[in-house]
């Protein structure tokens, strides 16, 4: 339990005082056969479907679909047009430019620090431990009465291993800002999602997203769960028809495909392994990170003309051998079973 987190001294004045949009679907949302409110074109749209009508700007049908999947009441959620959107709306709620500071934990996704540059807000680091876990006294010393957000990413990109939960929770008990715990790669992991915790704690939320286990990438949905209020605050400030009709439409019927998502799941995990397996027999590769997501942090031998080698095969991996903590690393995303073959033989003719 949290019992000193008081969302509204977090909010920025501005936001608190907000008077939000409202458009033509918020103002009434009955039923009616004839539509004048949103100067739309009334004859449809140059497609094989209609797209000439605003979309739903709380994305109900959505929302409650996705509900029953993840066990969250639609309340808590958000959807945003990508994780971006939901980070981006973080730092413009909670940090005001040139004043508010928030806690990153590198090496840790690069989003949370390019959005805080676009918003002015100043960046504390507080580097991960060596084992790429939270090094909570660091993060203790580095919060004062202006930290506002503090990201942590589990299963963290680019390491891939999870962050330790008990960690976690002794932040969200003692921190009395947000913390945002990015879960982009839950469904690869043998940890439990925060989800079920937040009823627990009212700083919390949950960054997932439909680009990662579920192939859904280029729709770009992000989903937020936090409490009621953290919501409101998101929907309040969300660009009014953040969600596109075609993005709405399209992940309601992917929704269905729960059973081949898993069945990739599994495949992606078991391909994980064996590319792991092999790696770790090449003389070459020097530590690989113990993953819980879809790709694996290798530090290896020769990584930058390793890379080169690979684009010329046309197999593109991530360099990161330049990034704090991952010296000498690249990150490999688990592909198909004949992909990874590609990229093993590959590896083996550069080395040999
Ligand atoms: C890929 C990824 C995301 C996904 O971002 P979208 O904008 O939803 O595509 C979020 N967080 C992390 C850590 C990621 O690696």
């Amino acid at each position: 339990m949290n019992m000193s987190f008081n969302l509204n001294a977090l909010l920025r004045d501005n936001i608190r005082k907000l008077v939000p949009y409202s458009s033509a679907r918020d103002e009434f949302k009955g039923e009616a056969s004839v539509w004048l409110d949103a100067n739309e074109n009334p004859f449809g749209s140059p497609l094989p479907h209609d797209y000439n009508r605003y979309p739903d700007p709380l994305q109900h049908q959505l929302k409650h679909k996705l509900s029953k999947i993840k066990g969250v009441p639609a309340e808590h959620m958000f959807l945003g047009n990508g994780s971006d959107e939901a980070i981006d709306l973080l730092y413009r709620a909670f940090c005001t430019p040139q004043v508010d500071n928030v806690i990153l934990v590198p090496p840790t996704y690069g989003m949370y620090e390019v959005s805080a540059n676009i918003n002015d807000i100043a960046v504390r680091k507080v580097n991960l431990t060596n084992d790429y876990q939270l090094n909570l006294d660091g993060i203790a010393e580095a919060i004062d009465q202006h930290t506002k957000l503090l990201f942590i990413c589990s299963p963290n990109n680019p390491t891939g291993n999870s962050i330790n939960a008990q960690d976690i929770e002794t932040i969200l008990v003692n921190f009395n800002g947000i913390v945002v715990i990015d879960e982009a790669y839950i469904n690869y992991s043998k940890q439990k999602s925060f989800t079920q915790a937040l009823a627990e704690f009212p700083n919390l939320v949950i960054l997932q997203t439909l680009s990662k286990a579920w192939g859904l990438a280029a729709l770009r949905l992000g989903l937020a769960f936090a409490s009621k209020e953290i919501i409101e605050v998101f929907n309040k400030i969300k660009p009014p028809y953040n969600i596109n009709q075609a993005t709405q439409d399209l992940v309601l019927e992917a929704l269905d495909g729960v059973d081949i998502i898993n069945e990739w799941i599994k495949a992606t995990v078991a391909e994980r392994e064996v590319l792991v397996s092999k790696l770790a027999t090449l003389a070459q590769v020097e530590h690989i990170t113990p993953s819980d997501a879809n790709f694996v942090l290798v530090k290896l031998s020769e990584p930058r003309a390793l890379y080169a080698y690979l684009v010329e095969q046309g197999i593109i991996v991530r360099d990161r051998s330049k990034v704090t903590l991952c010296e000498g690393c690249l990150r490999i995303t688990v592909g198909t079973k004949p992909e990874n073959e590609r990229l093993l033989e590959a590896i083996q003719t550069f080395y040999n």
